[in-house]
């Protein structure tokens, strides 16, 4: 084990309640005390835990909640981009519609105009009698 390693496990154990000088192995449940290897037989009905396992634990709990922010940031991120994507394709649609929309009208006048001269010379060769010609 190299230095780095000691040193850390150093500041990250715990150190006895009653013992300040001793490193805490132990740490009971019950009385939420660390406790060092000396103090364990007065605990010894208590519920206790390993200090190296919770460590061990509360670690790999840190590895894991990061991994799940990565993730989840990751998720997060596919998300946003799918919406975006999804508001694109609706600006796009919503665009294509109102040029739709326009076509429709404008041939609409278009074809209204055309029925209404139609019209006009219809009426206008009715009353007249024959068909103007010039
Ligand atoms: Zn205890
Ligand atoms: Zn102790």
């Amino acid at each position: 084990m190299s230095d780095k390693v000691l040193e850390e496990r150093k500041q990250s154990s715990p150190e006895c309640f009653e013992h300040r000088q001793q490193t805490a192995a132990w740490k009971c449940n019950q009385c939420s005390l660390f406790i060092s290897s000396q103090c364990r037989p007065n605990h010894d009905s208590h519920q206790v835990e390993q200090v190296e396992n919770m460590l061990q634990n509360s670690r790999q709990k840190i590895v894991k909640s990061v991994q799940c922010l990565q993730l989840s940031t990751m998720v997060a991120g596919i998300l946003a981009l799918d919406d975006q994507t999804k508001r694109i394709r609706k600006e796009t649609e919503l665009a294509k519609e109102i040029v739709n929309n326009r076509k429709k009208k404008l041939i609409r006048k278009i074809e209204q105009e055309v029925k209404t001269l139609n019209e006009t010379l219809d009426s206008d060769t009715e009353s007249s009698g024959r068909p103007v010609e010039s």
